[in-house]
């Protein structure tokens, strides 16, 4: 089990040497030809982030998930029943069923189920949500993600010995992709003893730059750059962004001889000080004995009543008061600030008053320069991320968004969308309209007109848009869709920033007199049945973003006065002489 490095330059694993839970070649077929005939349940994507971190010893010394010896111990005195530090707790929370037996062998599978591992059910426990949540979080709030999250798990805790036939499989960035035997491996032949880690879950800007060489120069060693891929706080920039500008960082501005970019799968928990110690502990499993650790590490911003989880110097005075014991180093790091006049960042406590300084926030990144089509200035990040971040994050003139008519038949939402189509194409937007009767022709074909039907036609129709949406479209959606609950369902599977409801209100008299198809006039004889608005109800959104009277308004004044709306939101650009925009504005600097 045990995967000594004597002659290593580098920091030993926790606990002497790393946790390796994969089952050898020899007896693969063996174990996957019993496994088939095993119970099965699917982890969750924390769970295999986990199992893969176990498996290969980057939680040494823990090899298992945890029974409840480790969990209690853990929660009181952040320690394994061992007496070794562990800050949080590594549990897999199930839900009852009649499959688990103690001491009988159970099939670990991912959600595509693809079997990854067996364990031997050692014990089987029951949890308090309230107890776990207070004790490794420090709170109850739902606003904190993984409390919120932690109300979903399963009631019992299973652990025991695991014998893993396979880590999850990664399509992406294969050869960033590096086990903590291959981290160290790959650390070794730079041939320094010191290594200092860097967490992130961001893109790196200029400050990360300079905090991370100025860590590598301290230590006189090597630098580890550890972006985290697994699972991050909902809503970070994804991983596939970052790394790709991680990457070109790495290419062009460290020195290849004192840095080592490698993700790690990890599932974070956003619990600050805790965390720290823990992602120290990863580290150390790396090869790493420094970490870095900034302002508020891993927070998860401010609980419900508006105050921060934990204190923004926590989680270093934590990994402080253990760095001995865990043998890695806390390389602390104050905020830095952009000086303009002197062209470098500094540590604000060593700022004198009254110098100009600035910088830029996440929230003023994405509204004041991604959503407005601004490039980011190269004194706040290099060219190639704030290339990278505009590609992925385009401005609001081209991000997708979706235009859904709703009315009763007859009320014009077919006219008006005809004439916002050919006013979008004219601003330059590309549209794809979805009207209900046409998608009836081809992607409906052979619905009908019953409830499920008229359901399920919505609901293709939908999926539809939020594609379109997805890849930076219009689509405009002309549809009855008499139902609340579906034009909901709808609204949250597109993006609610990126739906734009539009009540055609005309009254049903109205409708009934244009009777442009003919359908009330068949559905009063009867040879409609279920016709909305008479024998079917329609149900109108409650709070539409507009609402159209097509009595006193003409289609073409309708159309006209949704394209406002779009223009006021950014997602169309209003046309100047010139046919450019504003992208050359100043850039918005907060000078202090
Ligand atoms: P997290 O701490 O949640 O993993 P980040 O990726 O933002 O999120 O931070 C990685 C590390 O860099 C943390 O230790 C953080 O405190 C530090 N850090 C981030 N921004 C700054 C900054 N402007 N100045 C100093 N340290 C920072
Ligand atoms: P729907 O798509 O809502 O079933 P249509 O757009 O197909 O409705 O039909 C609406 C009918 O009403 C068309 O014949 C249109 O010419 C007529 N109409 C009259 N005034 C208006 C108006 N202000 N807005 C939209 N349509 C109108």
């Amino acid at each position: 089990m045990a995967r000594s490095t004597p002659v290593s330059p580098l920091i030993a694993p926790y606990g002497g040497s790393l946790v390796d839970l994969m089952v050898p070649a020899e007896g693969y077929a063996e174990v996957k030809a019993r496994a088939s005939q095993l119970p099965s349940i699917q982890l969750s994507e924390r769970s295999v982030c986990d199992l893969e971190l176990l498996a290969t010893g980057a939680f040494s010394p823990l090899d298992r998930f945890m029974g409840q010896t480790d969990y209690q111990r853990v929660l009181e005195e952040m320690r394994l029943r061992t007496g070794q530090l562990f800050p949080l707790p590594i549990t897999l929370p199930v839900e009852a069923s009649p499959a688990l037996h103690l001491d009988r062998d159970i099939a670990l599978r991912d959600a595509k189920n693809d079997l990854l591992a067996v364990m031997t059910l050692e014990e089987i426990y029951s949890w308090d949500l309230a107890e776990g949540a207070q004790k490794a979080f420090g709170t109850l709030d739902l606003r904190h993600p993984l409390v919120a999250e932690m109300h979903r798990w399963g009631q019992l805790n299973i652990s025991g010995h695991l014998r893993v036939l396979q880590l999850p499989q990664h399509y992406d960035f294969q050869e960033l992709r590096l086990t903590p035997a291959q981290t160290r491996a790959r650390l070794e032949a730079f041939g320094y003893a010191n290594v200092v880690a860097f967490q992130t879950r961001n893109p790196l800007h200029r400050v990360h730059e300079e905090l991370t060489k100025r860590a590598a120069q301290e230590v006189g060693g090597v630098l580890l750059l550890h972006p985290v891929v697994g699972m991050t706080k909902p809503g970070d920039v994804d991983h596939y962004t970052r790394v790709r500008a991680y990457k070109a960082l790495a290419a062009r501005y460290y020195d290849p001889h004192r840095m080592l970019l490698a993700l790690l799968p990890l599932a974070m928990r956003i619990a600050g000080p805790r965390e720290a110690l823990w992602h120290a502990l990863i580290r150390r499993n790396h090869g790493a004995n420094h970490f870095i650790v900034g302002r508020d590490h891993a927070g998860p911003g401010k609980d419900s009543t508006g105050k921060p989880f934990y204190g923004p110097y926590d989680a270093q005075d934590l990994l402080q008061r253990y760095s001995a014991e865990l043998g890695v180093q806390m390389v602390p790091f104050h905020e830095l600030l952009y000086l303009p006049d002197e062209e470098r960042y500094e540590e604000v406590s060593r700022i004198p008053s009254a110098t100009r300084t600035a910088s830029i926030s996440g929230t003023q990144v994405r509204e004041q320069y991604l959503n407005q089509g601004r490039m980011l200035p190269d004194w706040f990040t290099r060219p190639e991320v704030a290339e990278i971040l505009a590609e992925t994050y385009p401005p609001r003139h081209r991000q997708g968004v979706c235009i859904w008519f709703t009315g009763l038949s007859g009320a014009g939402k077919s006219t008006t969308a005809e004439a916002l189509t050919v006013l979008l194409l004219e601003h330059g937007r590309q549209v794809t309209v979805l009207d209900g009767d046409v998608v009836r022709t081809h992607l409906s074909k052979g619905l009908g007109f019953s409830k499920e039907d008229r359901d399920t036609n919505i609901r293709r129709i939908g999926f539809v848009a939020a594609e379109v949406v997805r890849h930076g479209g219009v689509a405009v959606c002309a549809a009855v869709s008499p139902y609340r609950a579906t034009r909901n369902d709808i609204r949250t599977l597109v993006g609610a920033e990126h739906f734009v409801e539009v009540l055609v209100d005309t009254p049903l008299e109205v409708c009934e007199t244009r009777d442009t198809k003919g359908m009330y006039a068949k559905a009063r004889r009867g040879e409609i049945k279920g016709f909305t608005g008479l024998d079917d109800p329609y149900e109108p959104p409650e709070t539409p973003e507009i609402s159209l009277d097509t009595v006193i308004h003409t289609p073409e004044d309708n159309a006209r006065r949704i394209l406002q709306h779009l223009l006021q939101r950014g997602f169309v650009r209003a046309q100047t002489a010139g046919g450019t925009n504003g992208t050359q504005a100043a850039p918005v600097e907060s000078l202090q």
